[in-house]
């Protein structure tokens, strides 16, 4: 007996994990992630040129945050900076092997919260390089108390293409424990304007703050699935030294989720995602040194992604045994080539929990195309 697994759902992994291969910045996360990009640009022939501006027009600290020690950076971009930095990227790569598309990330703060004068020297350093060709486009990340159209319109007008919001969480509680009070109302009216403007839009989400649990989480997750972005990140949350969230947890006011708690509900998030064709461009931390030097507990994994799908693949693999009538002792499991460890899991974890789970001897695993679906022969 061969049973297929629904190819719908495996399209719709492969157009999200392809885009989080070609995720660009994120919002609070930064230097950590510049060799990562000139890595995935190379596949996509785009090019992320960060420039940080950390804490730079935040409305306040929030309680997980420590922007300079997350990134590594502690000095305020000006126009030189900005000249500086667009060089040292593109001086990395000749002619040939230059992306087609170059887009500068203003990351690290809340930029629409910089004084307007600041906002546009930071954008008009751009121009230049905008004119000549060598970048087309800006993207910023803010906060969503500071989107205004009059706020989006002088991004517009600058070349601006997306703004990232961070949102966390839309519980109001969650976001009152962490210190960064703002109601959802607030955060549509936001979306709305970067909607009327024509950019797009990016989405972040923080599971295991205080005060947030399953349902909390999934809850947020469906009203940023209402807000219909073009792309989602997904940072669990991490206790890092000199944030407020390091006090409570010093204090025993804090408990970090456990990393196999965060990694079910990420994956539920993702399915969640990936029902609705919302790419999840990016999940967990990256293993930068400055954040590593600075992590002090929580559901950190270098590999968190990887756990992630892999459990996704090991629920699909529960999904096609449950339609047998009766469980062999051998059977085999037919996968596309790249993603044989996915369905193997974690230190072949998939395959014990299919043994645990359903009492079966021998579970093998048999490479398939990249194009076909998973397949139970039984
Ligand atoms: S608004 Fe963003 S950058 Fe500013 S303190 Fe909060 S998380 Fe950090």
């Amino acid at each position: 007996m061969i049973i297929n697994y629904s190819k719908r759902d495996d399209e719709r992994k492969r157009d999200t994990r392809l885009d989080e291969r070609n995720s660009l910045l994120c919002i609070f996360v930064t230097t950590f992630l510049i060799r990562f990009n000139l890595f995935s640009v190379k596949k996509r022939n785009q090019l992320i040129i960060p420039v940080f501006i950390p804490h730079e027009g935040c409305p306040y600290r929030c309680a997980f945050c420590n922007q300079s020690k997350i990134t590594g950076v502690n000095q305020q971009s000006d126009e030189i900076v900005v000249g500086q930095t667009i060089q040292s990227y593109l001086d990395v790569f000749d002619s040939e092997s230059l992306p087609e598309k170059r887009e500068v990330a203003f990351y690290g703060g809340s930029f629409t919260g910089l004084p307007e004068e600041r906002q546009k020297r930071l954008l008009h350093a751009v121009q230049p390089s905008i004119h000549s060709g060598e970048v087309h486009s800006i993207r910023v990340s803010t906060h969503s108390l500071l989107v205004s159209s009059n706020k989006i319109s002088l991004l517009k007008e600058n070349n601006v293409k997306t703004v990232e919001l961070g949102i966390q969480s839309t519980n109001d509680r969650v976001l009152q424990a962490v210190g960064r009070p703002c109601d959802f109302e607030t955060v549509k009216s936001a979306v709305d304007s970067i909607r009327k403007n024509g950019l797009r839009l990016g989405l972040q989400l923080m599971p295991g703050l205080p005060e947030d649990d399953e349902n909390i989480f999934m809850k947020s997750v469906q009203d940023v699935i209402g807000l219909t972005p073009d792309f989602v990140r997904i940072y669990p949350t991490l206790v890092i030294k000199n944030t407020e969230l390091y006090e409570m947890y010093k204090l025993e006011k804090y408990l970090p989720w456990k990393l196999n708690r965060m990694v079910r509900l990420v994956k539920d998030a993702l399915i969640a995602f990936q029902k609705e064709n919302i790419p999840v461009i990016r999940v967990g931390l990256h293993a930068d040194p400055s954040m590593l030097e600075n992590l002090v507990d929580g559901p950190y994994h270098p590999a968190f992604r990887y756990l992630v799908d892999s459990l996704i693949a090991r629920g699909k693999m529960f999904d096609l045994l449950d339609q047998l009538q009766k469980i062999p002792q051998t059977l085999t499991f037919k996968v596309p080539s790249r993603e044989v460890s996915l369905y193997l899991g974690h230190k072949k974890d998939n395959i014990h929990a299919i043994q645990n789970r359903y009492g079966i001897n021998n579970v093998l695993i048999q490479q398939i195309g990249d194009q076909e679906d998973l397949q139970l022969v039984a």
